[in-house]
């Protein structure tokens, strides 16, 4: 019923991905507003936030108002502070650099590495090897003589980054590990889920990730001081159980009640959306294998993808025709496809960092196009997205 209604909604317009509400999500709402519980304490909470821990295998998580919010608490607990500098890759969503400045940090962007279109490790590495040197116990980068005290890889289209390389440079260098996973719960690096790789983890249920509470986001730790400190944090650091008196500047951060009810309805679902999307991806990497111009996203051979967003790269020359143009010839026949994010040493927020080459990253935004994927995506729709993108194709 409710692709249903999406599809009447979308006026016929397929879309790149929806929400899909297909399980207890009334039932579990209804609960809160039949025993109104309905704000930011509640038993879905506690019950979402187990839940997402038992599920990715980590001791501690903290339920928030969004993704967002789950980096800058996470970088707050992780201790990362002002004009210290943080490892980001530069082909990510503009959260993941904002949250970073939310602490007064500053990010290093680094390059992707041209396979898997991740954070690459060999330039991580590159960096704290060659740019980077000890100063009183601390590690410096030699050009900003900042600290450089974390790294944050970013698990971009809900494909893994190759942790390990980064997370033994990061022990080497004493750096704290904070995983960007807003796009990725369910995906597994060598058997082990995002978010478990690092010291700290972040998800986002924001509308268009592949679980939504509308908005919403988790942190998960191991650390329990940490995950005690997001909790106190992220409910304005109030520090008596009666009294309003609080010890520091905290934040109202949590997930409410409501949101926590749709958060554990969906965790039901996640597992079967993620079977549903690598079909869905199959199909796509069936049908454009041959495509001369189109670039598929393989799966690493480290890597279990939860298939957030199918995304492909076009070669203008070959294919016929440049990925925004191809966005707009699909959108004309009623197909919604995304461009990347434009990366984020290019965006007017960061253009006044210290420059660097990141030429990977950028030939993947010019080309690259995210086609509909939602897990609601029927096969008369995917055909009709396949049979357009080979029309066009020259
Ligand atoms: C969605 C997203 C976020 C932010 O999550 P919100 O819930 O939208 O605040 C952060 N990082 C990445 C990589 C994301 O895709």
């Amino acid at each position: 019923m409710s692709s249903e209604i999406n599809r009447k909604l979308n006026m016929g317009m397929i879309p790149l991905h929806a929400p899909e509400i297909q399980g207890n999500e009334w039932n579990y709402i209804k609960e809160c507003l039949d025993t109104n519980w309905v704000s930011s304490v509640g038993p879905f909470v506690d019950r979402f936030e187990k839940e997402v821990a038992n599920y990715i295998g980590a001791k501690h998580a903290v339920a928030v108002v969004n993704g967002t919010a789950a980096l800058h608490t996470a970088l707050l607990v992780a201790g990362v502070q002002p004009d210290d500098e943080v490892l980001v890759p530069t082909l990510t969503f503009i959260a993941s650099g904002n949250a970073i400045r939310y602490v007064g940090a500053w990010p290093v962007f680094i390059d992707s590495e041209p396979l898997h279109w991740q954070m690459d490790p060999q330039k991580v590495i590159d960096f704290l090897d060659k740019k980077c040197g000890w100063t009183n116990r601390e590690l410096r980068n030699n050009e900003t003589g900042r600290r450089v005290t974390a790294v944050m890889p970013v698990h971009i289209l809900g494909h893994p980054v190759d942790m390990y390389p980064i997370y033994e440079a990061a022990k080497k260098y004493d750096l704290i590990v904070i995983e960007d996973a807003a796009e990725a719960i369910g995906a597994r690096y060598k058997d082990q889920m995002v978010g478990t790789l690092g010291d700290i983890g972040c998800f986002s249920f924001n509308g268009n990730k592949i679980i939504t509470t509308g908005g919403g986001g988790m942190i998960v730790t191991d650390n329990e001081k940490w995950a005690e400190r997001a909790h106190h944090l992220t409910t304005q650091a109030k520090s008596d159980p009666f009294e309003y008196i609080h010890d520091e500047v905290g934040f109202n951060y949590r997930l409410t009640n409501i949101l926590a009810a749709m958060g554990c309805a969906q965790m039901e679902l996640l597992e079967s959306y993620i079977n549903i999307k690598r079909g869905i991806a199959g199909k796509y990497d069936q049908a454009l294998a041959d495509v001369p111009g189109i670039t598929l996203l393989k799966q690493a051979p480290w890597a279990e993808s939860n298939f957030w967003l199918y995304t492909v790269l076009v070669d203008a020359a070959s294919f016929g025709m440049d990925s925004r143009n191809l966005m707009r010839a699909l959108a004309v026949k009623h197909i919604q496809t995304r461009p990347l994010w434009q990366p984020l040493h290019m965006s007017p927020v960061y253009e006044n960092m210290p420059a660097s080459q990141h030429s990977v990253s950028e030939e993947i935004f010019k080309t690259a196009l995210s086609l509909p994927c939602s897990a609601g995506l029927d096969v008369k729709q995917q055909s009709k997205v396949i049979d357009a993108l080979l029309q066009t194709a020259k």
